[in-house]
C-alpha cells in the first residue's frame, strides 16, 4: 500500500511551494489507491504556533486534499527517544562540544584551505576525560548522526533518476541541540519509518537531506522509502521569488481564485503535461506521473492562474456556487452570467444587471426612437430575444452592432456582457419593456 505524507512545518501559512508538494503526494497516493497522511513537524516549539497549525488543516480542507489521517510530532516524542538510545547504543550518534563559535571557525580554515566545509569529527577525538571535563565544565552536548563513510549512499529518485552521494563529503549532522530538543533530520526519519511511509515526494532543497536520512533509515534496521524529488517552483520570469513564499490560499481565497484552478495549474506545472483547466480531480489523478515532472524549475504564473480561474468558473456547476451567490439567483441565472465570469465573486454584479435598475444609456436621438419602436415590438415567448431582433430586423433593416449593441446598452446599461439571448428572459417582459421605454426618453 502506497503511503505519502506531507509534512509542514507549523511556523508560517501554506504557501504556493507547499501547496504545490502537498498536492503531489496526494495525487500520488489516491493515485495508487494508498493514503495521504499529513505530518506536523513541531518539534521546534518555539518556532510552531498553533494557528499556522489550524490554517494549514483548513487550508488543506478548501482545496480539497484532506490527509487519511494526521501526526504530530510534538506527541510522538517518545518515539524518538527510544529510537535515540537505539542509535546511542550501536554509536550512530555521538555527543559534540563545539559552540556555533567555534563550528564558524573550524569551517572558516577548511574554506580557507580550500577543503569542502564539513564537520572534521572533532568530537569523536575526546577521550572519556575530556569529555567528563566538559561536563563538569556545564557544558551540555548537542548530538550528531555518524555517517558511515564506508557506505556509498544510492538511490534511484522518481524525478531526478540516479542519485550517488559519498557519505565522506557529508557533515555528520546534528540531529539534537543541547536542551534535548530535536532537529528535523532524525524524527522525520523515525516517523517515515514508523508510519510505513513507502514514497518521500519534495523538493529538491532536500536532496542532501535524503543522503543523510537514507543512512537513518538503515541505522534503524529499516529499508528506505522511495524518494523524489521536484525541480522548486520560481516566478514567471524564471527567477526564485519572494513573492511566492507569501502567496497562499488566503491571498487566493481575496482574489476569488477558486481551490480547482490552483489544483489544474499545480498538478501539471513542470511536467510534460499540458496545464488545462481541468475541473475533475479523477483526470488529474489518472494523469499524475512523477515521470512526466522536469528537472527545470517550474515557473508560476499569476496571470495563467487566472486564465485557468475563468476557465474553471465557465465549468462550474450551479450547486458548486449556490451558497455564494446573491440570494434569489437561480441555476438558469447562473448559466446565463457563467461563461461572463473570471471569477464566481462577479456574478452578483450581474445579476445586479438582471435586477435593476440599469443605467440609463446616451442615445443618439435616432437609436432613442429605434428602441422606442423595439418597446412596441418586444413579445414573449420562447425565445423573446432573437423574435424581438428579427423582427427589428425586417422592420428597420438594421443588423449587426446597430441591431444588436442599442438594445444591449438599453436593456442592460453595459455595452458588453452574458448573451441578450439568455439574460433577456431573467430580466422579464415587463421590466425589459419598461427599461426600452426609459432609454427611449
Ligand atoms: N518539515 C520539513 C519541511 O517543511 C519536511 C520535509 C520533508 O518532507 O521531509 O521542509
Amino acid at each position: 500500500m502506497t503511503i505519502t505524507r506531507f509534512a509542514p512545518s507549523p511556523t508560517g501559512l501554506l504557501h504556493v511551494g507547499n501547496i504545490r508538494t502537498a498536492l503531489h503526494n496526494w495525487l500520488l497516493a489516491r493515485k495508487a489507491g494508498g493514503r495521504f497522511l499529513l505530518r506536523i513537524d513541531d518539534t521546534d516549539a518555539e518556532r510552531s504556533e498553533e494557528r499556522f497549525v489550524e490554517a494549514i488543516r483548513d487550508d488543506l480542507a478548501w482545496l480539497g486534499l484532506e490527509p487519511d489521517a494526521a501526526e504530530r510530532q510534538s506527541e510522538r516524542l517518545v518515539h524518538y527517544e527510544a529510537a535515540f538510545d537505539r542509535l546511542k547504543a550501536s554509536g550512530r550518534v555521538y555527543p559534540a562540544y563545539e559552540t556555533a563559535q567555534e563550528l564558524e571557525l573550524k569551517r572558516k580554515i577548511r574554506l580557507g584551505r580550500g577543503l569542502p566545509p564539513i564537520y572534521d569529527r572533532g568530537a569523536l577525538e575526546l577521550s572519556d576525560a575530556d569529555r567528563a571535563a566538559k561536563e563538569a565544565e556545564g557544558i551540555a552536548p548537542h548530538w550528531r548522526f555518524k555517517l558511515d563513510h564506508a557506505e556509498p549512499i544510492e538511490w534511484i529518485d522518481g524525478i531526478r533518476g540516479p542519485q550517488h552521494f559519498e557519505a565522506a563529503q557529508l557533515s555528520d549532522p546534528v540531529v539534537r541541540r543541547a536542551d534535548g530538543s530535536w532537529l528535523y533530520m532524525l524524527p522525520s526519519a523515525i516517523d517515515d519509518i514508523e508510519m510505513g511511509v513507502t514514497d518521500v515526494l519534495r523538493g529538491e532543497d532536500h536532496v542532501s537531506n535524503t543522503a543523510v536520512q537514507i543512512q537513518m533509515f538503515t541505522a534503524l534496521g529499516a529499508q528506505p522509502p522511495r524518494f523524489a524529488h521536484e525541480a522548486l517552483l520560481v516566478g514567471a520570469e524564471g527567477k526564485l521569488s519572494k513573492r511566492l513564499g507569501s502567496l497562499g490560499c488566503d491571498a487566493f481565497r481575496e482574489r476569488g481564485i477558486e481551490p480547482e484552478a490552483i489544483v489544474a495549474l499545480l498538478a501539471r506545472l513542470g511536467t510534460s503535461l499540458p496545464v488545462e483547466p481541468i475541473a475533475d480531480r479523477a483526470v488529474l489523478i489518472e494523469t499524475f506521473d512523477l515521470a512526466a515532472f522536469g528537472r527545470a524549475p517550474a515557473r508560476f504564473d499569476e496571470a495563467e492562474l487566472e486564465r485557468l480561474n475563468a476557465a474553471i468558473v465557465h465549468q462550474l456547476d450551479y450547486a458548486e456556487v449556490a451558497d455564494r451567490l446573491p440570494t434569489g439567483m437561480g441555476e438558469e441565472a447562473w448559466l446565463a452570467i457563467r461563461p461572463n465570469l473570471a471569477h464566481v465573486g462577479e456574478a452578483a454584479d450581474w445579476w445586479q444587471v438582471v435586477t435593476g435598475p440599469v443605467e440609463v444609456p446616451e442615445l443618439t436621438e435616432e437609436d432613442r426612437a429605434y428602441v422606442a419602436e423595439a418597446a412596441e415590438a418586444l413579445t414573449w415567448g420562447e425565445d423573446p430575444w432573437h423574435s424581438l431582433t428579427g423582427a427589428l430586423k425586417a422592420a428597420t433593416g438594421r443588423k449587426g452592432k446597430a441591431l444588436f449593441q442599442p438594445l444591449r446598452l438599453a436593456l442592460t446599461g453595459r455595452p458588453s456582457g452574458p448573451e441578450m439571448a439568455a439574460l433577456l428572459p431573467l430580466i422579464g417582459e415587463q421590466e425589459a419593456r419598461a427599461r426600452l421605454v426609459r432609454a427611449a426618453g
